[in-house]
């Protein structure tokens, strides 16, 4: 940390505190009150550090030089475009501090900046602590926590996915990181989620020295629209079908198998009209190809082909399963109803391939649902549909 009290309770700042040599020690943590040293060593930046790694609840862990440079440059930053920002501010009432926190339009907002592993309840639980203070806290991620894969594909953490934010059109969501070494804000854009923890993603950077902090408040829209490429995605269809399963002991595809069971088939054999990404698709923890199947055989199952039905009746069955634990949605902090737009975006995806049709406010099946009777059958529907979809 930058900030400690001497003896006197005199605050002293290794930021602002550019007026020449530091008062004499000892120092001790503005949250603790226990001492803490001054380091001022070649690998990190001069900072404050417990000297003893006890509980702090002001600090959950030893800080890398990496949150140490985060803070800094945050902090320049804002205050070169005349935000005032508080550096280290402690909130006694709920007994948090935040990295940064500062006001724009009456707004109060707190920068958390993560580069350690966190719980996705560790979030969840300083997101409403700070709400209930009315303060809005940004979650910045630190971009050592990234990894790409081949195929423009991203790991995201549990943690990291319950921060995603939307884009201003709505028409995205946005996660946003700080590279401290490129000095860059970058914002990863996931448009195909493939399984619990990865998404076929694009990431856009914006250099601090020529960012407005307006961009942290309200994510960019990218500058160009990218979204995952035919051949992409009938690679991805492919592994599902084709590619070893993993079922053992989850619940959702042990569900969806009992489904199958009943129409003598299996998973892998699943509708081609299944497995397809859109807006809203992470809204749940399973892969679309099982949730897409999971609403195509419950539609069959309990519609007649002529019968109209609102989309509720999808949505009951949804919440239903999601009570029951045979699906899990993703803790969104920051995007409400995702589900809702997960399931506008599929019907308008089955729309498109006229395995549905609306019919004012009701549904209908556009034509009987088929399940292929060989993988690759079934690989050729997927190639047909593609064509129609893209
Ligand atoms: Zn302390």
């Amino acid at each position: 940390m930058f900030n400690a009290l001497t003896a006197n309770n005199h605050v002293i700042s290794l930021l602002t505190n550019d007026v020449g040599p530091l008062p004499p020690g000892p120092y001790y943590c503005p949250v603790c009150r226990r001492e803490v040293r001054y380091k001022n060593g070649s690998l990190r930046h001069p900072h404050f550090a417990h000297k003893i790694e006890e509980a702090c609840h002001g600090q959950s862990e030893p800080e890398s030089e990496d949150h140490l440079q985060a803070k800094l440059q945050l902090y320049e930053w804002l205050k070169r475009h005349q935000i005032q920002p508080n550096l280290e501010r402690y909130y006694p009432s709920i007994r948090r501090r935040a990295d940064l926190s500062f006001h724009v339009k009456g707004q109060h907002f707190v920068i958390e900046y993560q580069a350690a592993d966190v719980s996705v309840q560790e979030c969840a639980a300083r997101t409403s602590d700070y709400r209930r203070l009315l303060i809005e806290p940004i979650w910045v991620w630190s971009s050592k926590r990234r990894r790409s894969f081949k195929h423009g594909e991203y790991s995201i953490h549990q943690s990291e996915w319950s921060t995603m934010r939307d884009t201003p059109s709505g028409r995205l969501i946005v996660l946003t990181y700080l590279d401290t070494a490129a000095r860059s804000l970058q914002f990863l854009y996931p448009h195909a989620t493939t399984s619990l923890s990865r998404s076929k993603a694009s990431v856009e950077p914006y250099a601090l020295a020529s960012a407005f902090p307006s961009l942290l408040l309200q994510p960019p829209e990218p500058s160009f629209f990218l979204s995952v490429s035919k051949p992409q995605w009938l690679y991805q269809k492919q592994k599902w079908r084709f590619g070893r399963n993993h079922w053992r002991g989850k619940r959702d595809t042990a569900y969806l198998r009992s489904m199958f069971a009943s129409n003598r088939s299996d998973i892998p054999f699943f509708p081609a009209e299944a497995g397809w990404p859109h807006l809203g698709m992470e809204a749940l923890v399973s892969p679309p190809y099982v949730w897409q199947s999971w609403m195509l055989l419950y539609l069959q199952e309990h519609t007649k082909i002529n019968q109209t039905f609102p989309a509720s009746f999808v949505r009951h069955a949804l919440s239903m399963c999601i009570e029951q634990g045979i699906f899990t949605e993703r803790p969104f902090l920051y995007l409400p109803n995702r589900k809702e737009v997960m399931l506008e975006h599929y019907f308008h995806e089955l729309k498109k391939v006229q395995l549905l049709i609306k019919e004012r406010t009701h549904w209908k099946w556009g034509r009987p649902l088929y399940i292929p009777n060989s993988l690759n059958e079934a690989y050729e529907r997927d190639k047909y549909w593609a064509d129609r979809i893209w």
